[in-house]
């Protein structure tokens, strides 16, 4: 078990998390339920970080999380749910709706 990425807030976390098990990676949320402790801790040591359960499927997420941070500026907001989604998803994390394809 190896952590694979710190994220600065507990959806993008999540939308990590998404991403990965839509590529088949298990992959878990850590510190998530410390963000609520904003204030007690420095903001370094509560950040969310997603962790690659299996040893083997390391370089594939560390690929799909650095594809994922060089498109981190482009989203595009789910037509259903509103939420932002990465301009590379086919299928919002979210609710799962078909996204319109923006590339
Ligand atoms: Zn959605």
């Amino acid at each position: 078990m190896r952590r694979a990425f710190t994220a600065t807030s507990l959806p993008e976390a999540r939308l990590v998390q998404q991403m990965l098990q839509m590529a088949g990676i298990e992959a878990f949320v850590f510190n998530a339920n410390a963000v609520g402790a904003l204030g007690e801790l420095p903001a370094t040591e509560i950040w969310p970080e997603v962790w690659i359960g299996r040893d083997h499927q390391q370089n594939a997420a560390r690929m799909l999380i650095e594809r994922y941070e060089s498109v981190a500026e482009e989203t595009t907001d789910c037509p259903k749910c509103n939420e932002p989604n990465p301009a590379t998803f086919e299928i919002c994390w979210c609710c799962r709706r078909p996204l319109a394809v923006t590339l």
